[in-house]
């Protein structure tokens, strides 16, 4: 019997149209692309549905409150196909491939994000061949994980960060392996495919609260005044992104005492480096230690994407912040490779 494919349309360049003042969303029009590529009827590929939601967006203006509306869309599909699609604009995909992963529990279904750099209306495009791809991925392969797929790779959608701004190949995952390779064929990394979870598929998670998170990049110079006054309510965590291994200026005691002070208060702050590739080990220099004495957690090997999903919607729950401070800490879905840190 085929397989069964739910595809969800959010928006993005994979089915925008050319207008005079650019490139846009248009209702239906993805819908009669499809229809037209031949090789969308053949035996190989799955059958599919397609939703396109009301509002088509770029991904530039999306928001927590889309990631929850696209879970709840696959959460109430769930049962009735077997693999999903999320069409998605390049910029922010990262991101909401990250939140996924925290929202939709027990898995046993392949969640496959894809676009296009250059829409499917222009006559050279990496759209088409994406969404046929990540179709067939989605139908015949065993990946019980949310995933990214575009391009040459299927990456863990909470290790990807968009990378390249011009590329066919704009998404990387830095500190994990690409979960398959696409060239003239579909090689899949068994060993690094998550085993299929023996719980229950869950939508696990209450409406997230954008405005509780921050995330602040450091820069040579950063004013004490600067972080105080992004940590003010209603601040309940921050993503700071360091040098290195995780260091910042420690011979800045005010910057200090800023950070203790927020973290006394019960501000999760997370340390994440702005290198693309590594980890924090924030006890490998004083400048990291003391960013640790002040509080600051470890973010380990988190990209800052992932850091930044996993706590909204960690904050959307009633939690403590102890709990949160924890949970922040530990492999919860893939996002961080534990041990090996001080
Ligand atoms: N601005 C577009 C978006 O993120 C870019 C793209 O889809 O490639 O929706």
């Amino acid at each position: 019997m085929s397989k069964k494919i739910y595809i969800a349309y959010t928006g993005g360049t994979i089915g925008m149209k050319k207008t005079s003042s650019g490139y846009v969303p248009a209702t239906g029009y993805l819908q009669k692309q499809m229809e037209s590529i031949p090789e969308l009827k053949t035996d190989i590929m799955p059958l599919y549905d397609i939703h396109e939601y009301e509002r088509l967006l770029d991904s530039a203006c999306m928001s927590p409150a889309d990631w929850f509306e696209i879970a709840r869309d696959i959460a109430d599909n769930y049962e009735k196909y077997d693999g999903f699609i999320v069409l998605h604009g390049t910029d922010t995909m990262a991101y909401t491939a990250s939140a996924l992963p925290f929202i939709l529990k027990g898995l046993a279904k392949p969640v496959i994000l894809t676009g296009g750099q250059v829409p499917m209306c222009e006559v050279r495009n990496d759209s088409r061949e994406n969404i046929i791809t990540a179709m067939m991925i989605a139908a015949d392969y065993a990946i019980p994980e949310v995933c990214l797929c575009f391009g040459s790779y299927l990456l863990r959608g909470n290790r990807s960060v968009k990378s390249d701004a011009g590329s066919f190949d704009p998404f990387s995952s830095p500190n994990y392996p690409p979960l398959a390779s696409v060239g003239i064929n579909i090689d899949v990394n068994q060993k690094a495919i998550l085993p299929s979870s023996n719980k229950q598929f869950e939508f696990a998670m209450k409406k997230p609260n954008k405005a509780g998170v921050a995330a602040l990049r450091l820069f040579p110079g950063i004013s004490a005044e600067t972080i105080e006054n992004i940590l003010q309510p209603p601040i309940k965590g921050m993503i700071l992104e360091t040098f290195g291994v995780g260091n910042g200026p420690d011979h800045d005691s005010k910057l200090l005492s800023v950070l203790e002070k927020a973290s006394n208060q019960g501000t999760i702050i997370v340390n994440c480096t702005q290198c693309l590739k590594g980890r924090v080990d924030m006890a490998a220099y004083a400048a990291g230690s003391a960013f640790a004495e002040a509080g600051v957690i470890s973010g380990y090997d988190m990209t800052t994407e992932a850091a930044l999903a996993k706590m909204i919607c960690l904050l959307a729950d009633d939690r403590s912040v102890e709990d949160v401070r924890k949970l922040m800490q530990k492999n919860l879905c893939g996002e961080l490779t534990s041990g090996m840190t001080r």
